[in-house]
């Protein structure tokens, strides 16, 4: 599982996380919803280790992370931004980083196969990302993660660029994703559908603290406060 406890992020002077406390379950399906500027992204990073809080720790499996070398967290991040390598083809940036370990070459191109069918990128493979929509990167991003492995994905809004059509489809092909690896998923997202189909709980945030954390029912039906409910669609 993992742990964070009583983070705290400051850039300069300002408190973007404050004291954030939380536990998620092996195999969890967690959303992190909230208003734009609220930390989202930044507690994403946190967790990845791509940034250090300035307060607080967090632990996988009960182990500081700051003891794991990045390889062995077990954790697969798509960006908001996407972060694909512009001169590489789109099978070159799903393939990278998988090649020189222990994974074989036919399991490399199995899980390229089908991942790229699933998010239906099979007919972009040989080009660069320059060449793609914003909801192309944005597929291409999900695939890089997800012939990974991992033990757990962090998600940073990864439907966001998708038309309506696409983003039900793919919504669908996360939740059996999910089934199928068993992975812990942590979800960003200002969709509250997405949230409410997808997530076993939900993690309401708003100014870098969180208001309340629970399944979607609990949320729906008792709501912390209004700015929950608002949040969550629920009658106030
Ligand atoms: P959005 O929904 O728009 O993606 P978010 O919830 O992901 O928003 P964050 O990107 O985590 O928000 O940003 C939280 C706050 O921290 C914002 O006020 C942002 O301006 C600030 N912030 C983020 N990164 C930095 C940084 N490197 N330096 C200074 N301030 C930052
Ligand atoms: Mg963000």
């Amino acid at each position: 599982g993992l742990e964070l406890r009583n983070i705290v992020k400051n850039f300069g002077a300002v408190e973007v996380i404050r004291d954030v406390s939380l536990e998620v379950n092996d195999g969890e399906f967690v959303a992190f919803v909230g208003p734009s500027g609220c930390g989202k992204s930044t507690l994403l990073r946190l967790i990845a280790g791509l940034d250090k809080p300035t307060g607080g720790s967090i632990a996988i499996d009960g182990k500081d992370v700051t003891a794991i070398s990045a390889a062995d967290r077990g954790l697969a991040m798509v960006f908001q931004s996407y972060a694909l390598y512009p001169h590489m083809s789109v099978r070159e940036n799903l393939a990278f980083g998988l090649e020189n370990t222990k994974v074989a070459k036919a399991e490399i191109e199995a899980r390229i196969t089908d991942a790229a069918r699933m998010l239906e990128i099979e007919p972009f493979l040989q080009r660069r990302p320059g060449q793609l929509s914003g909801g192309q990167r944005q597929r291409v991003a999900i695939g890089r993660a997800i012939v990974r492995r991992p033990d757990a994905f962090l998600l940073d809004e990864p439907l966001s660029n998708l038309d309506a059509e696409l983003r039900v489809s793919m919504r669908a092909e996360l939740a059996a994703l999910h089934a199928r690896l068993k992975a812990t998923m942590i979800y960003v997202t200002h969709d509250q559908v997405e949230a409410m189909t997808l997530a076993d709980r939900i993690v309401v945030l708003r100014s870098g603290r969180i208001e309340q954390v629970g399944t979607p029912l609990e949320l729906y039906n008792k709501p912390a406060n209004r700015f929950v409910a608002g949040f969550i669609g629920a009658p106030h």
